[in-house]
């Protein structure tokens, strides 16, 4: 066998407590259809208390909201709330959903990436805060607040910030240059938009450079400090989502996976992904082309460590941007999605059939779609866990497969990757996809050929058992 290179996913203690109750699963699988996705919400404190500690050490005045996107469940919602964080809402639903949970209006905020009259209403009634994109959104949320005769409570999201010389593009928000203008114009001057009440400043970057938040988050301390004579106070700098996550447990494998992902691509080894698929690299002219369109899988600095990288970063004027924040007694808030739920949830699949493909690869048929297993990234690159019914291997039993999906699309595989198992999977076992809480069970999920979407059940685990009642459906 040709290797084929591991990515060992970093795996929470919970999940191996599952892993070793393979009846359970099964009965799971049975009563609520494949895939299922599983929570345990609980992993969302340590999470949350990653990032308290970093702001409690450079003592910053600060507010976390769950970017609720990243997964539909309301149970996480209940859970960040119950732990004493806010809810970035980025639609209609879901802000009518936390209104419903009796989700308080200074604990929810509006980032929608369109507000349609209905929803600046709905923010406007309940006194929810928007974040304002553009000058038409802005005319909107004054005309609903003048008619309901409210105020209604606005930061302006800003973009365009200039690193290295180069402005950052982003399709969302005011150019930075030009916001404290627009402010002073039209909130003062101008009065045309007297009924929005200005409270703080928003951005949120494509990528994961710490030094673009670090530089990001000055140019707000800047746009604050012009607007204030003017008595416009900014309470706070909302400094969006973005956190890495890290997934994989070693750096060794994920450099290799790389190295032998360019082999491959440039035709040196065996294919270790489907139809030899680059992830962005392609092979011309013998050289290697474009880049990998792929998540930072692996990295060295993640959730509260990543925070403390954007807060100790060296300001232009030499001291630590942390210090700068503080003596602006500006609140820092934050959205993340993908990094509350680092750890929360995993999606779990039964196996329908095996066979040789044309070319005599092993094909391992999924009860799933690659919906209900997709990011914006180029592939989901770390090894499922295998269930066996019969665990018992004897040597030589080595196979590689690909897992492929229900929908009927020759693309439907749902991991590009070419995995190594230690034999090949029966009918009937499952499959477990580690960490996919945040984004990858939802973002992308539809129900092409009438599949059901995939029910989403929570571990509420009551006591040292595992116990096949204490999974519940979301609410
Ligand atoms: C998506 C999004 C987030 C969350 O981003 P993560 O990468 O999941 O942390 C936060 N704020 C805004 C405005 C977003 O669009």
């Amino acid at each position: 066998m040709n290797h084929l290179p591991k990515l060992s996913p970093k795996v929470a203690p919970w999940i191996n407590e599952l892993e070793a109750q393979p009846q359970l699963l099964h009965r799971l699988l049975e009563k609520y259809g494949s895939p299922v996705n599983i929570h345990f919400p609980k992993s969302m404190e340590e999470n949350y208390r990653d990032f308290q500690q970093v702001f409690d050490e450079y003592s910053i005045k600060h507010q976390v909201f769950f970017a609720r996107k990243a997964n539909k469940s309301k149970n996480l919602v209940e859970q960040a709330h119950s732990l004493g964080m806010g809810i970035d809402t980025a639609s209609l639903g879901e802000l009518k959903d936390c209104l419903q949970m009796g989700i308080a209006a200074e604990k929810l905020v509006v980032t929608a990436a369109v507000k349609n009259r209905e929803l600046i209403r709905l923010a406007v009634e309940n006194q929810v805060l928007i974040v304002l994109d553009n000058a038409d959104e802005c005319e909107l949320a004054q005309e609903v607040a003048r008619e309901l005769d409210l105020h209604v409570n606005v930061a302006f999201r800003i973009s365009g910030f200039e690193v290295k010389g180069k402005k950052l593009y982003s399709r969302f928000g005011f150019d930075v240059e030009k916001i404290s203008e627009f402010i002073l114009r039209y909130l003062l001057r101008k009065k045309r938009f007297d009924c929005l009440k200005y409270k703080g400043l928003h951005f949120h970057l494509n990528g994961y450079s710490t030094q673009e938040r670090a530089l990001a988050i000055s140019h707000c301390l800047d746009i604050a400090k012009e607007l204030k004579p003017h008595g416009l106070v900014t309470e706070f700098v909302d400094i969006g989502g973005g956190f890495l996550v890290n997934y994989l447990e070693s750096q060794e494998e994920w450099v290799h996976f790389r190295a032998e992902l360019e082999k491959a691509v440039l035709g040196n080894r065996a294919e270790i992904t489907f139809e030899n698929n680059g992830l962005g690299l392609s092979k011309v002219n013998h050289e290697l082309h474009g880049e990998l369109k792929i998540y930072p899988f692996w990295n060295s600095k993640s959730k509260g460590a990543f925070l403390k990288a954007i807060l100790s970063a060296e300001t232009s004027q030499g001291n630590m941007l942390s210090e700068r924040i503080l003596k602006s007694g500006i609140e820092v808030r934050m959205e993340p999605g993908r990094s509350l739920l680092d750890q929360v949830g995993v999606t779990v699949a039964r196996v329908a059939f095996r066979k040789n493909d044309s070319r005599n690869d092993w094909l391992v048929g999924l009860e799933m779609n690659m919906t209900q297993l997709l990011s914006g990234s180029a592939d989901f690159l770390l090894d499922p866990i295998l269930l066996y019914q019969n665990p018992d291997v004897v040597k030589d039993q080595e196979v590689a497969v690909y897992f492929t999906g229900a929908y009927c699309l020759e693309r439907d595989v749902i991991l590009k990757r070419k995995i190594a198992l230690p034999k090949l999977p029966e009918v009937g076992d499952l499959v477990i996809f580690v960490n996919t809480a945040g984004y990858m069970m939802h973002f992308f999920e539809s129900s092409a050929h009438l599949f059901p979407l995939a029910e989403n059940l929570y571990w509420n685990r009551k006591q040292d058992r595992v116990e096949f009642a204490d999974f519940q459906t979301d609410l």
